[in-house]
């Protein structure tokens, strides 16, 4: 009986697509042998027994919104999550909530949000990003400062190994110091260490109050030193801080872009400062008093406050709009991160020399600056694989020797992976390793993706 025939058994004639009804998904999904769509964690165990003992690549797929072709499932079975979207267990007591892995980001939001509580990841593929997702690449997005990433936002979680093995590690204690914290290793490997099937996620309290700003800031300087006043200044509820180089603002703010200028252009750097709290009125009063303190001392330039929630909307929109990029097709796409004292004459060096040699470059540069993380977005009217080369080898280049790292919430995939060494140290690299041989000694999870097989 072929692998095929056997994986048909456990999943059904709905459960497995092949054939036809596989699309070639390109550089970012490939073209795998077959997708299986499995309802429950038995039936994923059932897949990867078969598959680990025809030594068959298995990748898994959440809502394939990553950005570094760590889906590519070329010749693999793709293990799509899509069926396994259903909310276990909400306890707004012990505030946390038990999921399947294809649960979308936005309907656990929602969720949290109905029972009174607060699910904080926040980015922008929430619509169909999935959890399993969000754990295997441990997302970041725009609440990093106050939430942390993914990782901070799990307590437990249920895997499949690469031989079928369910270990089960579903804690609700934000406190255990029992022995290893095994979910760990499933969190940021980006399925290569086993498929995460269910979550038990911690929520937090529901804001009662949103405050938003932009402000528009006239050196880099001011920057650091404004993110650390209000970090201070509003005491504990600072959620975002964004930062849009004015390039990309301008990209943003002018047709075919539906948004509108907030404030005039000319200035160098936009910063979205966003603020959640307990108390409407006290909170609105304390962030214009903040926010007027830093106007009157020059750190900000200008600034607006949104009067309304749908001027907060209208103001992270801007910020969201990321898919105006494309404008300047061909572009690639980098999401670094590296201490913000450094991150000045970083930019100015890599725009330096993406300058000299593509005079007409564009770059857009926004992201999380309060966390340390941009997306830097070159386009240099080439999008050939050379030219790839040569982009990256620039803006690599120049973060290796500040200590840097390439992926700051993408994770490496395969296409960062030649990279992996500019941020880590040959022993890290070693370790990570030896830990895939040792949970994956036939190398049938997402292979090839984070190292070379
Ligand atoms: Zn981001």
């Amino acid at each position: 009986m072929s692998l095929l025939d056997e994986l048909r058994e456990p999943l059904g004639s709905t459960g497995l697509l092949e054939g036809g009804d596989v699309p070639d998904g390109g550089y970012r999904f490939g073209r795998p042998l077959a997708i299986a769509r499995p309802k429950t964690t038995s039936e994923v165990s059932a897949i990867l027994r078969l598959c680990h003992a025809a030594r068959q690549p298995v990748v898994a797929w959440g809502g394939k919104t990553g950005l570094v072709a760590g889906a590519n499932a070329t010749g693999a079975i793709a293990l799509s999550l899509e069926r396994m979207n259903r909310i276990e267990e909400i306890d707004a007591d012990a505030a946390t909530m038990m999921v399947e892995a294809g649960c979308i980001l936005s309907n656990v939001c929602d969720t949290a949000e109905a029972a009174g509580l607060f699910f904080p990841l926040d980015l922008g593929a929430r619509g169909s990003a999935t959890i399993g997702g969000n754990i295997s690449t441990n997302a970041g997005g725009n609440r990093v400062i106050r939430y942390g990433m993914m990782r901070d936002l799990v307590l437990g979680l249920e895997a499949v190994l690469a031989d079928g093995t369910i270990l089960s590690s579903l804690n609700h204690l934000v406190k255990n110091n029992a022995g290893y914290d095994l979910k760990q290793l499933f969190i940021g490997s980006e399925g290569t260490l086993g498929v995460v099937t269910r979550a038990v996620l911690r929520l937090r309290p529901k804001p009662k109050s949103q405050q938003v700003a932009l402000l528009a800031v006239a050196s880099f300087a001011q920057l650091p030193r404004l993110l650390r006043s209000l970090e201070a200044g509003l005491a504990g509820t600072l959620s975002a801080f964004e930062v849009m180089w004015h390039d990309f603002y301008e990209l943003v703010t002018t047709p075919p872009a539906q948004g509108k200028k907030p404030l005039p252009a000319g200035y160098p750097y936009y910063v979205l400062v966003e603020a959640l709290g307990g108390d409407q009125a006290e909170d609105d009063a304390r962030f214009e008093r903040v926010l007027g303190a830093e106007l009157e001392s020059g750190t900000v330039a200008d600034a607006t406050i949104a009067k309304s929630r749908s001027e907060c909307n209208r103001i992270w929109a801007l910020r969201d709009d990321v898919l105006q990029v494309g404008r300047n097709a061909p572009i690639f796409t980098f999401d670094v991160s590296l201490g913000i004292g450094e991150m000045d004459a970083y930019i100015a060096d890599v725009a330096g020399a993406l300058r000299s040699r593509w005079p007409k470059m564009t770059m857009m540069v926004f992201g999380h600056l309060g966390d340390g993380n941009l997306h830097v977005i070159p386009g240099v009217g080439d999008g050939s694989l050379a030219a790839r080369r040569a982009v990256e080898e620039i803006v690599y280049g120049a973060l290796r020797e500040r200590g840097g790292s390439v992926s700051a919430e993408h994770g490496i995939g395969l296409e960062k992976r030649e990279y992996l060494d500019f941020s880590r140290n040959p022993t890290e690299v070693a370790l990570m390793r030896s830990l895939k041989r040792a949970l994956d000694p036939a190398g049938i999870l997402n292979p090839g993706k984070i190292f070379a097989p």
